[in-house]
């Protein structure tokens, strides 16, 4: 684990948000550490703090480098998960978490709402147009742009992602690369930069948009996806807010640091638009809310050897109570909130005097 400092200003005071313990003892957190070898490390206590001269709030003290490596080194941490009740109550099923599908056909409604922000802001026919994917992951994304016309690329610092992906969506070793943003030459410029859920994760969000000067002409429009402390579901639930994640989420972003940390690195804030995806409604917030609660309460009969336990006897024939707990492990014990708006797509260019180089 190691401290540091603001990424966007650079102090170092900074104030307390939020204290939380990745254990066995908080197994919303601890689910994404245990099943990584070595787990024993990647447990502790993780803060959350709030900057005290520019307001970004980041992860510190957080997983050093080779930490975090080891957390998205494994499929079965990130991704994963079993939706309904079924799989508490069913023998059948087994104890480890559902791998996520992954689609393989092209889906031309599952990243429309991406291309309809990208079409506001790029009005040349797609061919006409070099998308570059920074953190592509299994490149889905990059397959789907191909697909709309973009003469699309993606890169990850991940090789077994990179590997999976050229195998699943047949795509060449030009087309999805391992390799770092630092990598490119000079030369070597695109008309579209996407980021999808990627600047919450990354150490330094400072240096990586540094790095896309390199990358950037004068008229490349960045489109930068993340979560936003500024939404309304963050100011319900603060700390049990769905993205609040040490070990994975570093930065959380509000409106206005991230304007800041463009701002800094010689671009300019153009747009923010709206997460348009599926399940983006208060229905689906509430739904989520409540099947948070039920879990909740699972866990808490399961895990405080509740004496309300016989009452689900019935129902668990040929699960003992070892494996109940695994799976409800499984479950998200916490308090469920859902994605009410409350991820944005921050879309940016170089600022005007940084235009004269490029
Ligand atoms: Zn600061």
């Amino acid at each position: 684990m190691i401290e540091v400092n603001c990424d966007l200003c650079g102090s170092e005071n900074h104030a307390l948000k939020y204290e939380i313990d990745v254990s066995e003892n908080n197994l919303r957190y601890y689910r994404y550490s245990r099943n990584i070898p070595g787990n024993e490390k990647m447990v502790g206590i993780l803060r959350i703090v709030e900057c005290k001269n520019c307001k970004l709030m980041f992860t510190n003290p957080r997983f050093s480098t080779d930490e975090l490596e080891l957390v998205y080194s494994s499929e079965k941490v990130i991704g994963g998960n079993w939706k309904d009740f079924r799989y508490l109550f069913n023998p059948n099923l087994p104890d480890e978490m559902q791998g996520v599908k992954k689609k393989t056909a092209y889906d031309s409604n599952l990243y429309q709402w991406k291309f309809d922000v990208i079409n506001t802001y790029c009005k040349a026919p797609p061919e006409q147009l070099k998308l570059i994917d920074i953190g592509c992951g299994n490149g889905k994304f990059v397959f789907d742009a191909i697909h709309h016309g973009f003469d699309a690329v993606g890169i990850d610092l991940s090789p077994d992602r990179i590997r999976k992906g050229r195998e699943l969506y047949n795509l060449s070793d030009d087309r999805l690369k391992c390799m770092n943003v630092d990598d490119f030459s000079e030369t070597e410029k695109y008309d579209i930069i996407v980021m999808w859920d990627l600047i919450e994760h990354v150490e330094s969000p400072s240096s990586l948009l540094r790095s896309l000067n390199k990358i950037a002409h004068k008229d490349t429009v960045i489109f930068a996806l993340t979560m936003s402390i500024d939404s309304i579901t963050y100011r319900l639930f603060k700390k049990h807010w769905n993205y609040i994640n040490p070990t994975q989420h570093l930065n959380y972003f509000s409106h206005s640091t991230i304007k800041k940390m463009f701002e800094k690195n010689s671009f300019e804030l153009v747009g923010v638009e709206m997460d348009n995806s599926k399940n983006k409604n208060i229905i689906s917030l509430i739904t989520r809310i409540l099947v948070g609660k039920m879990n909740q309460f699972f866990f808490h009969i399961y895990s405080k050897e509740s004496f309300l336990r016989i009452l689900f006897r019935p129902f668990q024939r040929g699960i003992s109570n070892e494996r109940m707990k695994k799976r409800i492990e499984n479950l998200y014990p916490g308090k469920y909130v859902g994605r009410y708006h409350d991820n944005f797509v921050f879309v940016a260019k170089l600022a005007e005097q940084f235009k004269i180089q490029s």
